[in-house]
């Protein structure tokens, strides 16, 4: 039987008149996703899109992996797709009733079960075989009637799919209280469809549909969520990371590719640009104050920043930033350091707590990279007392100090290597 990956959005369903564009640019996100994964056609019908497999031995549950990570995604399930008469929809529910019940073992109910001990068989393949004698499998069906014009409504049908599903199992037994798994099955315009397992997703909007930013890129914790958070709401990210050579090592270059190669796993391939630093850090720390010296240099790279942004389109820069965490990030410190650039500077974790940073950082899988020890350009030059409430006008002063501060930013910005990053380094 054919089988398909079910992909629901959300939120874009809301988008009135966009609506259209925002799913045909879902819809293009998700066949870049899964390319690696084989040839497959993607179907955009009544509010779902469906990943065909154009090939034998597509990898489905892979599939699954790929597009439960592209923004614009709810949930994803592997359904088998089917006729919609009585019999054809019996023939799928079976199926993945089966599928289910070869992947799990039955849970043990009071009363009802023998207990699962951990040499029980995990059930019979899809191919077919009898079911242990072991244990009970209590289900239910769930109909969603999509096809207005179906002559059946959702309740006869889910009834008609249990009791087709009782006589073809022995292993089933009905309970619409308590059910080990559902069944579901959607009856729609061109098929029905049925499946037992929805992978979520992270929501959000596509990616591409809300502009495009320069993400400043440390190798910490906080960069990474942000660019995440941004990334989620449909802005498309390139990235930036300030190197102070040699006063950095090589690691830390490697830290924030690694870092890009995770986020890839969401943005699909993006850019890093690796920024030369050091000139700019050595400048500021011969010439200016030392306790100016952070404010000063968190100016310089979101000036930098700014410069690249212009160069490759990108209307808005991200940083990760949150309220009072640092000396460089007081209301005072933010406030200076926007007046360097004439565009917004998006701080997604303004209000979040480092514990709620590190757990997100722990979700999106990026955690145990930017806990490796390598120190960023920072932390190198990092002062003894730095300025908490820094004002405009001595910033500038200091600035005013270093002689040929705007071409040392230029020519940072010029020496750039930009690094086409791709999904796990592949
Ligand atoms: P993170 O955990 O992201 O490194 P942090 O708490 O260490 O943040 P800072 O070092 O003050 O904070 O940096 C604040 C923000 O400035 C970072 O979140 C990042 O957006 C940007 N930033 C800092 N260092 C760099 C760097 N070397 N390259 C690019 N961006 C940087
Ligand atoms: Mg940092």
């Amino acid at each position: 039987m054919e089988q398909v990956v079910l992909v629901r959005y959300g939120e874009i369903m809301l988008k009135g008149l966009n609506r259209r564009s925002f799913v045909e640019r879902l819809a293009s996100n998700i066949r870049r996703a899964v390319s690696a994964v084989g040839l497959a056609h993607i179907e955009m019908a009544q509010g779902r899109i469906f990943i065909e497999p154009r090939e034998k031995d597509y990898d489905l549950g892979e599939a699954v992996m790929k597009v439960k990570n592209v923004f614009g995604v709810v949930s994803a399930s592997v359904a088998f797709k089917t006729g919609k008469s009585r019999s054809d929809i019996a023939m799928a529910a079976e199926a993945a009733a089966r599928a289910y019940m070869a992947a799990n073992r039955p849970l043990a109910r009071s009363g009802l079960n023998v207990p699962v001990g951990p040499n029980v068989p995990v059930g019979p393949s899809i191919s077919g075989e009898p079911l242990p004698p072991s244990g009970e499998y209590a289900f239910k069906v769930e109909t969603k009637r999509a096809d207005k014009t179906y002559d059946r409504v959702s309740p006869v049908i889910s009834k008609e799919a249990g009791d087709d599903l009782l006589a073809a199992l022995p292993g089933l037994v009905v309970d619409v209280n308590n059910p080990q798994f559902i069944v579901y099955i959607e009856v729609r315009e061109r098929a029905a469809y049925a499946y037992t397992d929805r992978v979520a997703g992270f929501g959000g909007l596509p990616l591409g549909s809300n502009g495009k930013a320069i993400l400043l890129l440390s190798g910490g914790i906080d960069s990474p969520v942000a660019g995440f958070m941004m990334a989620k709401r449909g802005v498309e990210i390139e990235a930036a990371h300030f190197h102070s050579y040699p006063y950095t090592s090589e690691r830390s270059k490697d830290k924030a590719i690694m870092l890009s190669e995770a986020l890839a796993g969401y943005f699909g391939a993006f850019h890093l640009n690796i920024v030369p630093f050091t000139d700019v850090q050595l400048a500021i720390r011969d010439n200016c104050a030392e306790e100016f010296s952070t404010i000063v240099m968190r100016r310089a790279m979101i000036h930098i920043a700014g410069i690249l942004a212009r160069r490759e389109s990108a209307q808005a820069l991200v940083t990760g930033e949150s309220m009072g965490q640092v000396a460089s990030q007081t209301m005072q410190s933010l406030a200076v350091t926007d007046c360097a650039v004439d565009m917004p500077i998006f701080r997604p974790l303004i209000g979040m707590d480092k514990n709620e940073v590190i757990s997100a950082a722990r979700s999106i899988g990026t955690y145990n990279i930017s806990i490796l020890p390598y120190e960023d350009c920072c932390t190198v030059f990092t002062p003894k007392h730095p300025k908490t409430k820094p004002r405009l006008d001595e910033a500038l002063y200091q600035e005013s100090r270093i002689e040929g501060l705007s071409g040392l930013l230029g020519a940072a910005a010029e020496g750039v290597e930009r690094l086409r990053i791709s999904p796990g380094g592949h």
